[in-house]
């Protein structure tokens, strides 16, 4: 079985949650957070105080948006993403408004947000759909032009980017997950940037009960017992044993999984590339783009068939995503056409950091032969 996505880990990882454990023993938000957020923080080129880690990425969105948003404000999002953007939008209280995606990038299109504007709107949420963070420049000015918020949801471009500067390394809020099989892991986990030093400190807070300044406390191994609370907040903090994942993975990241990832979803491009009914999406010229995920669209109603020829032959595949806005939670009045013709054409091919070239030769071998009957 070829596996679509793997977690890549091993000894050093092993090796490092060991030493928390028998050496620091404090298994809560401490030491190893704290190396974890400067070493993200001098790795994006930006400062500590600016980047919070989480348990996971969806409590990175969850507590990106209350920090910006009240009960009842509407995020302009892509229906073509992750149920988490979704789940993170309502928990804060706003209101997802399902947006559709330009067919070539699979980001969102901008003409089809403009017209779900309402008085309402205070947050725009691109979603760099498979790493790719094109047209970030449209997008924050469109919310200037709307006076909107922006939060990236960045939960597959760690490691990626837009003319020259690394996601996360600008901008005004941008999350990133370090689940198990993303671009690097922690085992479960998130991160946030952001420019704002209050919405910062917000988050700050509100990942650990909403106790004022509660993090530098525990950073410097101290416990607040005489403590102010304002805001809700809540257990969403970091473990020690995740960051000590997670500084092990960012240190393998440019050296070892960009350039496997990069070069097998190259690869995969330059093998199908003739294939007639295969549609893959655009890269622009001017973005770095590590890929978590590799997704084609298979035209001409063969996608369910070579699924099943794939599953047959042992290629797992996947399809990212279901639209948002057909789920009964989500469910809109209006209907979001290529989001919709998407949901019938993706496949999502095996990508991950241990991928054989021998493994994509045999996939493209198998799609190639199944598409020209
Ligand atoms: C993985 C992912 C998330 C959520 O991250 P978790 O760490 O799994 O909570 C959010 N949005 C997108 C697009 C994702 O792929």
């Amino acid at each position: 079985m070829i596996r679509l996505s793997k977690s890549i880990v091993g000894v050093e990882e092993a090796q490092a949650v060991a030493k928390v454990i028998t050496e620091d023993g404090y298994l809560g938000m401490g030491k190893e957070v704290a190396l974890f957020e400067s070493e993200l923080a001098s790795f994006l080129g930006v400062n500590a105080d600016h980047i919070s880690c989480v348990n996971t990425g969806t409590s990175a969105i969850h507590l990106a948006l209350e920090a910006v948003l009240e009960s009842g404000d509407e995020v302009l999002v892509p229906s073509l993403t992750y149920l988490a953007s979704y789940q993170a939008i309502s928990a804060s209280g706003a209101v997802p408004i399902s947006c559709d995606v330009s067919a070539d990038t699979l980001t969102i299109d901008l003409n089809d947000a403009e017209q779900r504007i309402t008085s309402r709107t205070r947050a725009i949420m691109p979603v760099h759909y498979a790493s790719n963070p094109t047209g970030i420049d449209e997008i924050y000015s469109f919310a200037r032009k709307y006076n909107l918020r922006v939060v990236e949801d960045a939960a597959h471009a760690f490691g990626c980017k837009y003319k020259d500067q690394l996601i996360g390394s600008f901008g005004d809020i941008v999350c990133f997950s370090f689940d198990g099989i993303k671009n690097i892991t922690s085992g479960e986990g998130g991160a946030v940037y952001t420019t704002d030093q209050e919405v910062a400190q917000r988050i700050k807070d509100a990942r650990l009960l909403g106790v004022e300044k509660d993090t530098e406390k525990r950073f410097s191994g101290q416990r607040s017992w005489e403590f102010d609370v304002t805001r809700q907040g809540y257990r969403y903090h970091m473990s020690n044993l995740f960051a000590a994942i997670g500084r092990v993975q960012l240190r393998r990241l440019m050296t070892e999984f960009a350039p496997k990832r990069r070069s097998r979803a190259d690869l995969y491009r330059r093998l199908l590339r003739d294939n007639q009914f295969l549609k893959f999406q655009k890269i622009e010229e001017d973005t770095f783009v590590i890929p978590h995920i590799l997704s084609v669209r298979v035209v001409g109603g063969m996608r369910d068939g070579l699924k099943s020829e794939l599953e047959k032959q042992g290629v797992q595949t996947g399809l990212h995503y279901k639209p948002n806005h057909l789920l009964s939670l989500y469910k809109t009045e209006y209907s979001l056409p290529i989001s919709e013709q998407l949901y019938k054409e993706m496949l999502s091919l095996p990508l991950h950091p241990e991928i054989e070239e021998n493994d994509v030769y045999k996939i493209c071998e198998i799609i190639n032969s199944y598409l020209i009957q």
